[in-house]
């Protein structure tokens, strides 16, 4: 929270409860407007597959430009988006918005970049959210082959049967799905038998533990080893140092994302920054 400061211990705490209760509520209404006023806009961190040093797709992440609070990262909104039912509204935005983007790109001569899309699961819980996919898909010109949707592992606990009905129409359309933050979530393994799941998202907390290159022992190798038994994809999250990334190309893990490429930003800048990590990105630059 962005919390005056009182001067006054005692009232401390009060305050920034007090700042963080009303702001969640200005936020909450502002979310309306913002939505009319076009005030969402997407950032893409690169994909990289590890083995061929190459961008092989995008990841769309939503940001906030806040008329009065500056740019917001969707930590400080997509929770409140999914308390007050907006957040159906601001997936299908960002879908459209990344879907144009890079169907734009690709008719200007750009490589077949796939689009990986977050899903909140109050999304695939609405009726029309496979028909809202197919109508991006048709009305922006995008190959359903190259877009991926991310859902979590909780929406698939309750084995419900008109979210695996969802999925599997989405597989057949030939749109790809992926697990992310995988590992972190509550539901058993026996969905990733019985659901058309294309990739793993290792989730970061995982990545982080990668410290040394004979760390043989790190639940990254046995989520690999999982992934390649069932036939599955692989996307490691949070990759932030060379020591990861040569770590996990020894373990022959496909797509890699991560800081160690710099931030999320502009299709563009993404384009002109390339795919090497950014120290190398930057020594490139200065002439060594
Ligand atoms: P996510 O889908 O797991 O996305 C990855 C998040 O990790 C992004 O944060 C990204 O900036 C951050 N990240 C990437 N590489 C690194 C790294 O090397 N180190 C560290 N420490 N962090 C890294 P971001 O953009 O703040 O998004 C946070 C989460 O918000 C996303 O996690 C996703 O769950 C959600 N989100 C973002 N955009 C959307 C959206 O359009 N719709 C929905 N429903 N959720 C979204
Ligand atoms: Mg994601
Ligand atoms: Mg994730
Ligand atoms: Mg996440």
């Amino acid at each position: 929270y962005r919390v005056k400061n009182t001067g006054r211990d005692g009232y401390q705490v009060f305050t920034a409860d007090m700042a963080g209760t009303t702001q969640r509520l200005r936020l909450e209404q502002d979310m309306h407007r913002a939505l009319a006023n076009q005030e969402f806009d997407v950032v893409y961190q690169a994909q990289i597959d590890s083995a061929i040093g190459e961008m092989v797709g995008v990841e769309a992440l939503v940001r906030w430009n806040h008329p009065r609070l500056g740019r917001l990262e969707p930590s400080e909104f997509i929770g409140i988006a999914e308390d007050s039912r907006l957040i159906a509204e601001l997936d299908r935005s960002t879908l459209r918005k990344s879907v144009r983007e890079l169907a734009k790109a690709r008719q200007e001569g750009g490589r077949g970049l796939r689009l990986s899309v977050n899903i909140s699961p109050l999304m695939v819980a609405r009726d029309d959210f496979v028909d809202t996919v197919l109508e991006v898909l048709r009305q922006e010109g995008f190959p359903a082959q190259l877009l991926e949707l991310e859902i979590t592992e909780n929406l698939l606990i309750s084995d419900r049967q008109d979210v695996i009905a969802k999925l599997q129409r989405l597989n057949e359309i030939g749109v790809n799905i992926a697990i992310d933050d995988f590992g972190t979530g509550y539901s058993s393994l026996s969905y990733l038998q019985k659901l058309p799941i294309h990739t793993l998202k290792i989730d970061r907390s995982f990545t982080r533990q990668v410290k040394a290159c004979d760390d043989g022992a790190c639940i990254v190798n046995a989520i690999v080893a999982m992934a390649q038994g069932l036939r599955m994809n692989i996307v490691v999250e949070g990759v932030e140092t060379m020591l990861q990334l040569d770590y996990l190309r020894a373990l022959g893990c496909g797509v890699v994302q991560g800081f160690l490429y710099g931030q999320p930003d502009s299709l563009e800048r993404l384009w002109q920054r390339g795919a090497a990590p950014e120290a190398l990105a930057a020594s490139a630059s200065h002439g060594g």
